[in-house]
């Protein structure tokens, strides 16, 4: 009898702890928001009131938007998309099934690759493996720790002294899975790749990869919630977490982020309020040679450059411009995927305190990248795990157009 109780009891503790939030049938519509009515209207959406939920939240008007909304809703949200006109268009009719359908039907239960997503442990472990294996060329740093307290890890490679530094920063957004599949998949080119180009770009640059910044929130999106952005740290009794990059300290929550703690773009309650940014940021100035930032994101195919506070163009605008358009033709090239470049606050929206425009603001870096990876919103931030190789593939065609031009521009 009392076995039966313990079992019952651990029974519990298990599906009682470790229940996953769950989005059957949930649509996501992609709207646009055209007008100020519109925009105040649906901004009552930011602290997803009534299960409503935006994938990012609108910062203004002429803007495109993302919104989830429960089947018990729908009824609702025609109605209101009705009366203010707003344009949509259902991009996912059952956000559940993307999910379910993200991994491959057989997941290996160990080891590391690019034919499934993996979690932080199954990452560090294999960044383990790989210091072991190039002891010669790699260099590991552990940063500094996570709120929950997780080791806060990043890998060099180098195979030479004096080399200009690339610094590749990844899933700073815990939910864009697909962002540290492609970065480990570049650092493994890096060390085992014979094509040509990748042994020169492996040979003349260090190469600096985070492959995992918010590392709690990217815990949190394989226990708990998959859609989930932002850190983990509390900061009201009803929300947690701040969007990382929306912390950084340069023109801090001035515009295009919320001051909302229960906002997906909550800039959180002062610059570097985060552990996890504040780690990152000490870090990034321990190095004093970085000539290219680059931030990975998904999605929505965009290749984005300095600056998104303001408008205004940067000192360099046109080189990034030209860097960012060879870039998007040699991503191109293998399966014409599309991506649209320009910088951040005309190409997508306003948004102040990321982490590109604070090393290109305040760091001395004259070149700083943000990719959207795939897809345009079919699969979102669930890109299916049998398109992490395809994506890699034509973003390591990306990166080497990349340092090609910035070297013939003379920043390499
Ligand atoms: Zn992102």
């Amino acid at each position: 009898m009392k076995l039966i109780i313990v079992a019952i009891l651990f029974a519990c503790v298990v599906a009682c702890f470790s229940e996953k939030a769950r989005y059957d049938n949930y649509r996501v519509y992609s709207i646009e928001v055209e007008n100020e009515q519109q925009f105040e209207v649906l901004k009552r959406f930011e602290s997803g009131l009534d299960g409503i939920s935006f994938l990012e939240t609108p910062t203004g008007i002429q803007q495109k938007a993302e919104i989830i909304v429960p089947p018990h809703k729908f009824a609702d949200i025609s109605e209101l998309f009705e009366t203010l006109k707003i344009k949509n268009q259902i991009k996912i009719a059952n956000l559940q099934k993307v999910i379910d359908q993200e991994q491959p039907q057989h997941l290996e239960r160990s080891g590391f690759g690019w034919k499934q997503y993996y979690d932080l442990t199954a990452i560090y472990a294999w960044l383990d493996e790989l210091l072991e294996q190039y002891p010669n060329v790699l260099t590991n740093y552990n940063y500094g720790t996570s709120y929950e307290n997780r080791t806060l890890r990043a890998i060099k490679v180098s195979h030479k002294k004096g080399n200009p530094t690339i610094f590749i920063e990844s899933t700073i957004h815990a939910r864009e899975w697909v962002t540290q599949a492609t970065a480990t998949y570049f650092l493994n080119e890096l060390l085992t790749s014979s094509d040509a180009e990748i042994r020169q770009l492996a040979d003349n640059y260090d190469w600096v990869f985070v492959p995992v910044v918010n590392v709690d929130g990217y815990a949190y999106t394989h226990s708990n919630d998959r859609m989930w952005r932002k850190t983990r740290q509390p900061h009201t009794d009803n929300c947690i977490g701040a969007d990382p990059n929306r912390n950084f300290d340069f023109h801090h929550a001035e515009v295009g982020a919320s001051t909302n703690p229960c906002a997906e773009t909550y800039a959180g309650p002062k610059p570097l309020s985060e552990p996890e940014i504040l780690a990152l940021t000490e870090f990034i100035k321990t190095f004093d040679n970085i000539k290219l930032y680059i931030s990975f994101h998904s999605y929505s195919q965009l290749l984005l450059f300095p600056y998104g506070h303001t408008r205004r163009q940067a000192p360099n605008h046109s080189d990034m411009m030209q860097i960012a358009r060879k870039t998007r033709e040699a991503i191109a090239k293998r399966y014409k995927t599309d991506y649209t470049v320009g910088p951040i606050a005309t190409t997508i929206y306003l948004a102040s305190g990321s982490s590109i425009d604070w090393v290109y603001g305040t760091q001395d870096v004259k070149l700083s990248f943000t990719f959207e990876f795939r897809d345009k919103g079919r699969h979102g931030f669930i890109l299916p795990a049998d398109q992490i190789i395809p994506n890699s593939l034509e973003i390591v065609d990306g990166l080497k157009a990349m340092v090609e031009e910035a070297k013939a521009l003379k920043y390499l």
